[in-house]
């Protein structure tokens, strides 16, 4: 079957070189991107490798007459956006008027947050929501029943987190849980690449979610935090003692809609004392701003210049040594009885370089945006609408993880975070 994936980044070079890997299923793949030189490329770096039939197109996505043409030109049985969040509105939407199956890893977040017309939204869902991030999925789940009416099915957030922490959600509630009380999802790097300072992926969507204030689901209402307020210290399995922080995290919005009862999901990352002090001072000088600046007669957004000047996430692979642990702890209740259960999966930075050619996080985004892809083209998780990973059957993409190279483990009894 066609696949046509937009993006040639970090994640979406995994992805790429994960469907080559499954040609049986992916049988001709079409990589279109902003920079064709990109697309270019991988595909003469997967000749002779597999299979599948790639060619490559320059797109520009925030244009839905361009990718409108593009997709009726091509054809696919489904698009698959690894883009950047920016773009998954214009993608949807061609998706739409072509009746075409539709694929993501992050939801919606709007490029310029100065637009008034956006602004006004966002502020009327502030006041509804009670967060202030600027992003969230209510932009995405309006499209659920023009999709439903065209016949086509939406897969939003199959990366890891938001992604497959939401399939181990549904398997939990499954397999082990008659309710679940309470998920905590850890994120946890204990990757070095050796630089003073570097994002895992994009570094404008990165930084724009960890300054952001925190925030959490608590008996039936969100909590904010300041940014970085709330800190705890896991011992990771495969990684060892790591200090985690709170963070506002896109999956909580879709779990506390779609796990039953849940009474509190919070979202935790690891990161260490350098990362947050150049994060802090970069904030402090005004150098993370998306508001456009004139420099010597020329207009630049300080973010996009700290962009340029940072190394590029899909290099890191060859310099990073160390393993991530990403996971969710589960606490409810089973038969009457309390229990808890841990679900993670451990991945190493130097394995996955030495299989597709990155470092472990854009791999352990691009396998599960693969895995997604495949099973909606395949129609094992497709229904017509817009749906979030946890509304389908986990048993397939649990089997999937395991197949194509995220292995995960479940612990009962684990050390829970207080
Ligand atoms: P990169 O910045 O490395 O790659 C983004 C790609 O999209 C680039 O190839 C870029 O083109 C292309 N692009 C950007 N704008 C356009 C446009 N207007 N038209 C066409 N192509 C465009 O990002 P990553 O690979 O790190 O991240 C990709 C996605 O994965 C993001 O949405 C990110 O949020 C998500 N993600 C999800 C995770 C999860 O666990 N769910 C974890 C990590 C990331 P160019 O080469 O010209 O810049």
């Amino acid at each position: 079957m066609k696949i046509l994936i937009i993006g040639c980044g970090g994640v979406a070079q995994v992805a790429i070189k994960k469907c080559c890997q499954a040609d049986d299923v992916f049988t001709e793949i079409l990589i279109a991107s902003r920079t064709k030189s990109k697309c270019d490329k991988v595909a003469a770096e997967m000749q002779g490798k597999t299979k599948a039939k790639i060619t490559t197109a320059k797109v520009d996505a925030d244009k839905v007459d361009e990718l409108v043409a593009l997709i009726n030109s091509y054809k696919p049985a489904a698009v698959l956006n690894v883009a950047l969040p920016y773009q998954d509105l214009t993608i949807m939407e061609a998706c739409l008027k072509t009746k075409t199956h539709y694929i993501d890893t992050a939801n919606y977040e709007c490029e310029d947050t100065d637009n008034p017309e956006w602004r006004a939204v966002y502020e009327k869902r502030v006041k509804e929501k009670g967060f202030t991030a600027y992003f969230d999925y209510s932009w995405q789940w309006a499209y659920h029943e023009k999709f439903k009416k065209a016949g086509i099915c939406a897969l939003l957030g199959t990366g890891f987190d938001p992604g497959v922490t939401q399939v181990f959600s549904a398997y939990a509630q499954k397999h082990y849980f008659d309710t679940i009380e309470t998920i905590d999802i850890l994120d946890c790097n204990g990757g070095d690449h050796g630089y003073a300072f570097a994002t895992n992926f994009n570094p404008e969507i990165n930084l724009r979610e960890v300054s952001a204030n925190g925030s959490y689901w608590e008996n039936g209402k969100w909590i904010e935090t300041e940014p970085l307020e709330i800190k705890r210290e896991y011992n990771f399995d495969g990684v060892g003692n790591k200090d985690m922080y709170l963070l506002h995290h896109e999956e909580i919005e879709s779990l506390a809609k779609n796990i039953k009862g849940v009474k509190r999901i919070r979202f935790f990352m690891t990161f260490g004392q350098s990362y947050i002090q150049h994060m802090n001072c970069l904030q402090n000088v005004g150098m993370l701003s998306t508001t456009p600046i004139n420099y010597e007669g020329k207009e630049i957004v300080p973010i996009q210049f700290l962009k340029a000047l940072l190394p590029d996430p899909s290099t890191l692979g060859p310099r990073t040594k160390g393993k991530t642990n990403i996971g969710c702890i589960f606490t409810g209740y089973k038969d009457g009885k309390k229990k808890s259960i841990y679900i993670y999966n451990i991945c190493d930075h130097q394995e996955c370089y030495k299989e597709v050619g990155s470092q472990a996080i854009s791999y352990t985004t691009g396998v599960p945006a693969m895995i997604g892809a495949m099973l909606v083209i395949k129609g094992i998780w497709n229904k017509a609408g817009v749906y979030n990973a946890e509304e389908f059957d986990p048993d397939p993409y649990m089997e999937a993880l395991n197949k194509y190279g995220l292995p995960w483990k479940v612990e009962e009894n684990p050390v829970l975070v207080d």
